[in-house]
């Protein structure tokens, strides 16, 4: 079995995913006819998806998000948003993805004739179609723009939502100039509805963002929080020397990083993949996960994103288990929902593969040794 089946195989948890950075090519082109959507710069699937991956690998988070233009054009019907979230289900399962928490913007789908409360119902019915297909389990997150100035009524509708599958509340979009404490009110509103909250921050705006995002907003969860890395002293060798407050409280709290390698890759958060935190992050015990954020943009998927950890962080096959069970610990559905994942689902999928490696026959000898190196 190559490294790549193996990964492929083994049960995986996901937690940063935009619904809207994930279409497939085919899919946009297909939707974008049916509109009579011009804007499309090719025809040809495979040419617009390098287009978009292109666009994406820019080193900047502005034109990073440029790429949504047309995903999000696309995506201003009750169809076309149910297909999307049911095709990212059968994209979830052929990536061996057990669990997702998908997120979208609602205000984004209201250019046509949607109304906000329309877009997130589309988007759980393509979930739930998806998981009754594919097996998949799903919360939904909806996403305020850090722009805009309606988070508040966007918080007061993943609340109303809470019983119908969306999980979490989250704020998204340019980091520079908008920083979270200016949503107080938004992360108030689902602190006193004991709702759940994650944010982006600390991926293109330094560690204060990260600061704001957990003590003025609440956030149970930080996307990317790649700028965490401000917050760890190093010695003159470059060995972690101690931590500042935030980090420790961060280590501390268990407080989940959703990291995302190849989205930091292209939006220029990182320079290069080895100098991501995350290999420091992962030694230093923080509560991290791995995640896609925009497949489409970005080019990957889960698998792609555990084999570039491997590449560059040396996990184990053990690591990447204990990676998805803290995935799934930090899920934002019930903690019983949470267990049945992990004591059903993950534990025993890791064993059977785990089982399958130590018997098969290899030149290279000792497999145990291949089961630890991966
Ligand atoms: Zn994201």
């Amino acid at each position: 079995m190559t490294t790549e089946k193996v990964i492929r195989s083994v049960p995986k948890v996901l937690l940063h995913d935009h619904l809207d950075g994930g279409l497939r090519p085919e899919t946009i082109i297909e939707l974008a006819d049916q509109i009579k959507y011009k804007k499309l710069p090719t025809q040809d699937p495979a040419e617009l998806g390098n287009w978009f991956h292109r666009g994406a690998n820019k080193g900047s988070l502005v034109e990073f998000l440029q790429g949504f233009e047309h995903t999000v054009a696309v995506l201003q019907t009750k169809e076309n948003l149910e297909r999307a979230a049911y095709e990212m289900m059968e994209d979830m399962h052929k990536d061996g993805v057990v669990y997702v928490e998908t997120r979208f913007a609602p205000i984004l789908h209201t250019e046509k004739d949607l109304y906000l409360e329309e877009t997130v119902k589309a988007v759980l019915e393509g979930l739930e179609r998806g998981k009754r297909d594919f097996g998949v389990g799903y919360g939904l997150i909806l996403c305020g723009m850090r722009n805009m100035k309606n988070t508040l009524e966007i918080a007061e509708l993943a609340v109303n939502f809470r019983r119908q599958g969306v999980v979490g509340f989250d704020l998204a979009g340019e980091e520079g100039g908008y920083p979270p404490k200016k949503h107080v009110d938004a992360f108030q509103f689902i602190q006193k509805a004991n709702f759940n909250i994650t944010i982006h921050a600390g991926e293109a705006f330094g560690k204060e963002s990260i600061w704001q995002a957990i003590q003025w907003c609440g956030a149970h969860r930080i996307g990317h929080a790649t700028r965490l890395l401000e917050d760890i002293i190093f010695d003159d060798e470059g060995s972690v020397f101690g931590f500042g407050d935030l980090a420790q409280y961060v280590l501390d709290k268990r407080i989940p990083l959703e990291i995302c390698l190849s989205s930091n890759l292209h939006t220029g958060a990182v320079d290069k993949i080895e100098n991501h935190p995350f290999g420091i992050l992962f030694k230093e015990k923080f509560r991290v996960t791995i995640n896609t954020d925009d497949r489409l943009m970005s080019d990957t998927d889960m698998t792609k994103e555990f084999l570039t950890a491997i590449k560059y962080f040396n996990l184990s096959f053990d690591d990447i288990e204990k990676i998805n069970i803290n995935s799934m610990k930090s899920a934002f559905i019930p903690y019983k929902e949470r267990l049945h994942y992990i004591y059903n689902v993950i534990k025993p999928g890791y064993q059977k593969i785990r089982e399958q490696l130590l018997s098969f026959k290899t030149t290279e000898g000792n497999n145990e040794e291949t089961v630890r190196k991966l």
